[in-house]
């Protein structure tokens, strides 16, 4: 007997993946680096007692998202929920993707967009961002001009170069664009500016945003956008029936009741990073301005994959994007606690 063959395009594509090495400081996924508060646990713990575990859960995630809702200044039908921003964007290319439709990306930015729309069978087509890693107006026009997608991915704080769109080139982005807008601000809180702003019913634009990374809820798998309610409406045509379980929706729900918290922990990581830009300053390193929580940067004295190296025998695993496209021998450092940090630079200071 033969196992039969999976669809021929899947030997293409290599899954996501960041190597997790047992090492005392992890700075390579962008999580982060400090647990939800005390008093979250506390309210989990007191509420778990209340899920019927032989139910299914709400399928609408009503509280879950009507917190949302409170939290945005938005409707409900507004909101959309998934396991993780990831499956919200797979969710967008499921009802607005599929055979011989396209959706564009502006490289180097977030893999998974380009690899979510391939595994929903969708063609991508990728433009370049500028040297300086800023968006090229005009190469979004030429692109969205000759592909006509139904999707345009923007990434603000873009994953992995660190800068944020501001409201003029979103804005000049939804001018040209003949589909959806689709910010992905899973890095929106550590920005000055969120594209939430600009949502409206009648205006082709969804953010998504995720508990992964502000809310410190990586292990938890909740994301969600906010968009026009008939955007809405069409995600929860492809969603699987309650593919939101009763914990995770209580989690996220809970989560919103600690907002100054999260706040706190946001504007540690904004100090840290800067912090760590500052320290990188004299060093052999070009580093790119971040409005997120992590740092790219090129060492200049050695070679990429030799400092990332160096790093990881001292202890520090950080991200390796030195053979990404448009981005040779470039390293990202997710921003940790003060101790993290400094065991990074001290480290880095030696290896460069
Ligand atoms: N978007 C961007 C830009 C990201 O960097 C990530 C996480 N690496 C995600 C989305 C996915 O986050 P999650 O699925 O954990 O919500």
């Amino acid at each position: 007997m033969t196992l039969p063959e999976p669809r021929p395009d899947l030997g293409l594509r290599d899954g996501y993946h960041s190597p997790q090495v047992d090492v005392p400081v992890r700075l390579n996924t962008n999580e982060s680096p400090l647990p939800p508060p005390p008093g979250w646990s506390a309210r989990l713990a007191e509420e778990v007692g209340s899920i019927e575990w032989n139910r299914y859960p709400d399928r609408q995630a009503g509280e879950l998202r009507a917190a949302l809702a409170a939290f945005h200044g938005v409707r409900v039908e507004q909101v959309f929920c998934a396991n993780g921003s990831n499956e919200v964007l797979q969710c967008l290319c499921l009802a607005y993707g599929g055979p011989g439709r396209r959706v564009a990306t502006f490289e180097p930015t977030y893999a998974l967009h380009a690899h979510i729309a391939h595994l929903a069978v969708t063609g991508v087509v990728q433009g370049r961002r500028r040297d300086d890693f800023s968006l090229d107006l005009g190469q979004v026009a030429d692109v969205v001009a000759a592909h006509q997608p139904v999707i345009t991915f923007l990434c603000s704080p873009n994953n992995p170069t660190g800068l944020a769109e501001d409201p003029a080139s979103v804005r000049a982005v939804l001018d040209l664009a003949p589909g959806l807008v689709v910010v992905d601000e899973a890095y929106g809180q550590f920005a000055d500016w969120s594209a939430l702003s600009l949502v409206e019913d009648t205006r082709p634009l969804v953010v998504t945003r995720t508990f992964s990374k502000t809310w410190s809820m990586a292990a938890a798998r909740l994301g969600y956008l906010v968009g026009p309610a008939e955007v809405v409406a069409n995600l929860e045509r492809v969603a699987l029936p309650y593919h939101l379980d009763a914990f995770k929706q209580l989690a996220g729900r809970l989560a919103l009741e600690f907002t100054g918290e999260m706040e706190e922990r946001v504007g540690l990581i904004v100090r840290e990073r800067q912090r760590i830009l500052a320290a990188m300053g004299p060093m052999a390193v070009t580093a790119w301005p971040s409005q997120s929580n992590f740092v790219l940067f090129r060492p200049e004295s050695r070679k990429g994959g030799e400092v990332w190296a160096a790093l990881l025998e001292r202890g520090v695993l950080i991200r390796d994007t030195s053979s990404w496209p448009g981005l040779s021998g470039c390293l990202r450092v997710t921003v940790g606690t003060p101790e993290e940090n400094d065991a990074f630079i001290d480290a880095l200071r030696e290896a460069v």
